[in-house]
């Protein structure tokens, strides 16, 4: 299966420190990629360079076929991003800043597509006439996902979707980015989450000082195997 997010050799230099190096992934149709790493791991460096807010030191990231630095803009109106915090206009319903996030996208709204996204997203019934400013995290994570959904992104971007939720909210939202997953897109996670992220991925990347130490498939492992792992491979930093 051809990859909708590939980084080849993908490498980002600040100064001295060095954010990412040499990284290689790919995620294709109907997978969940998740990133784990402590703080300064490079996950967010990764997701930058995906989206073109900044530009490789060295190597390539491509997104469904477009190689970023080429046409950032390109690989931007190809891909979906779910910032961690996804910013809202308060005062505006959910249906108002999709309409006005859509239309930034180049996206017109057809009310039975969006509601039919938003029934998929199991996003609560009457709630989208309501200012945002009301919502719930869990919610704005939602809607951060039904604007990604209505531009037809097949890529997908999170920075940490599930600090911050309720176990029940996690909950559901781990359920909702399964589903998106099985419904033919590509997801790249970056989550502190070793439990959620066993729930949700089809493959997790381990990251140290910018690098990719480890890639295993959950279902191999407990989620107390993982969380072990994952403390070896910070530990290693520590020696
Ligand atoms: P966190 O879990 O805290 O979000 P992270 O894994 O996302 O961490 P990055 O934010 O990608 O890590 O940071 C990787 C390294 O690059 C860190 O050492 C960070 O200080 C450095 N870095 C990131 N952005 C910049 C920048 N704009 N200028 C200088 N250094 C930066």
């Amino acid at each position: 299966m051809s990859a909708l997010l590939e980084a080849r050799g993908l490498t980002k230099r600040y100064g001295d420190q060095l954010a990412l190096d040499g990284l290689n992934l790919s995620v294709a149709a109907g997978e969940t990629l998740c990133l784990l790493g402590a703080n300064g791991a490079g996950k967010t460096t990764t997701l930058n360079l995906f989206l073109g807010f900044t530009t490789p030191t060295a190597g390539t990231a491509v997104v469904d076929g477009q190689v970023v630095a080429d046409d950032p803009a390109a690989a931007r109106a190809r891909l979906g991003y779910v910032a961690e915090v996804v910013s809202l206009y308060p005062s505006l319903s959910g249906a108002e800043n999709l309409q006005f996030f859509a239309s930034l996208a180049g996206v017109e709204v057809d009310q039975a597509r969006r509601d039919a996204i938003l029934s998929r997203l199991r996003f609560p019934d009457g709630a989208i006439n309501k200012p945002a400013g009301t919502y719930s995290k869990g919610m704005r994570q939602k809607l951060g996902l039904a604007i990604a959904l209505m531009k037809d992104a097949r890529a997908i971007l999170l920075d940490e979707p599930l600090s911050g939720l309720d176990p029940a909210a996690a909950n559901d939202l781990v359920t909702v980015l399964r589903e998106t997953a099985a419904s033919g897109a590509a997801l790249l996670v970056s989550t502190h989450d070793i439990f959620r992220a066993k729930e949700v991925a089809s493959r997790i990347g381990i990251m140290r000082h910018g690098r990719l130490v480890d890639m295993v498939d959950p279902a191999k492992l407990t989620a107390a195997e993982l969380e072990q792992l994952y403390l070896t491979h910070m530990a290693e930093r520590a020696a």
